[in-house]
């Protein structure tokens, strides 16, 4: 497979675009023009035109200056399409800026064949406003030192599209379990306590939609999990000009190794559903019998759109990191709390669960 660094020239003036979060089209910041996808991709394509083609692969992926990247172990090296100089990247990096003059580049190679995403979501917040809402969020969390955020604090800005697994599933689900229902009443001077023990029998069909997993060990996979979920109406069909002026990685966790963690989590989800069909009333819920039967998979490969932050306080030695959304805004990390209190990294479930039931008879045990 060729490896190639592609810069998406403006077609007015040859500077490199960039894709712009706020308007959702591609700008040049040299000539200021802006263009939709489609003048870019078709500028592109009669720039690439004059180089020769590849049939695997579509027009506007090739580049107009084609370089193979020379693989020294981890890092790879690559020339910069518009000043030639050396662009030095690891194993996963699929979209960078040149150092030295700035401009974006793609390395569109490491995203084609079965590596190119089915979708990507682009980014909808822009650096300035990412900037905005970071600082915000963090100076409404109580607890936190009152001189600790500031602009100038801020170390690492950077825009990331992260590779993530997306997997759809149906499955026929069941679920044995007992519990109790405790009834308690007085008669004159003697209380009574009943208790039932039930057998609880559920079974149905399950829909566990949007699971995401993050598809990259080098990522800090706390941080890449906390900004979900993302909202699937906005899914594009993935061209490598989304990243074009954006950072942006591969994936190196391929679908077998992410396979035991979503079987577990295919679980707890189905578990769920369920349980949360049982009357509140009822106690020591027990599952003692649980089926995911006749599993339907479907895996998407994605890119998601984050924000990721250094910062440094004033005076401490410590880097925080943190991720924001790029496409929502739910910012999370770990910031200094007074009193030694750590905040919760956000949780929740990610993942739209729907479930058609089948209700089990009530058996009194
Ligand atoms: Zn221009
Ligand atoms: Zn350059």
């Amino acid at each position: 497979m060729m490896d190639t660094a592609t810069t998406y020239k403006c077609p007015s003036c040859g500077a490199g675009l960039t894709f712009d979060p706020e308007s959702q089209t591609f700008h040049c910041e040299y000539c200021g023009s802006s263009f939709t996808q489609e003048e870019a991709r078709q500028a592109q394509d009669s720039a690439a035109a004059e180089v020769e083609k590849s049939p695997e692969e579509p027009a506007a992926e090739q580049a107009e200056a084609q370089d193979q990247g020379q693989q020294t172990e981890e890092m790879t090296v690559y020339h910069c399409p518009s000043c030639g100089a050396e662009i030095v990247t690891d194993a996963t990096t699929a979209a960078t800026q040149c150092f030295y003059c700035h401009n974006p580049v793609v390395l569109s190679g490491r995203l084609s064949g079965e590596f190119r995403p089915e979708y990507v979501i682009p980014f909808a917040i822009p650096k300035e406003e990412a900037e905005k809402r970071f600082l915000h969020w963090a100076r409404s969390k109580r607890f936190v030192p009152r001189d600790f955020f500031h602009k100038s604090r801020i170390q690492k800005l950077s825009g990331v599209y992260f590779p993530y697994w997306m997997v759809d599933c149906k499955l026929d689900g069941a679920m044995e379990a007992t519990a109790n229902r405790v009834r308690v009443w007085r008669t004159g001077n003697t209380e009574y306590t009943e208790t039932s023990r039930y057998r609880i029998v559920r079974g149905g069909k399950v829909n566990l939609n949007e699971m995401l997993k993050p598809a990259l060990k080098k990522a800090d996979q706390k941080l890449v999990e906390s900004v979900l979920p993302f909202e699937r109406k906005e899914m594009k069909d993935f061209t490598p000009l989304y990243l074009t002026g954006f950072q942006a990685e591969k994936r190196d966790v391929e679908r077998e190794e992410a396979q035991p963690a979503l079987e577990q989590q295919i679980k707890n989800y189905t578990e769920q559903l369920f349980r949360d069909t049982i009357p509140g009333d009822m106690v020591a819920v027990n599952v003692t019998h649980l089926e995911t039967n006749n599993q339907d998979q479907k895996w998407q490969y994605l890119l998601l759109p984050v924000w990721t932050f250094t910062y440094r306080p004033k005076g401490e030695d410590k880097t925080y990191f943190y991720a924001m959304n790029g496409q929502t805004g739910k910012v999370c990390g770990e910031l200094p709390i007074h009193y030694g209190r750590l905040a919760a990294f956000c949780g929740g479930i990610y993942g739209i669960l729907a479930l058609l039931l089948f209700f089990g008879r009530w058996l009194l045990g």
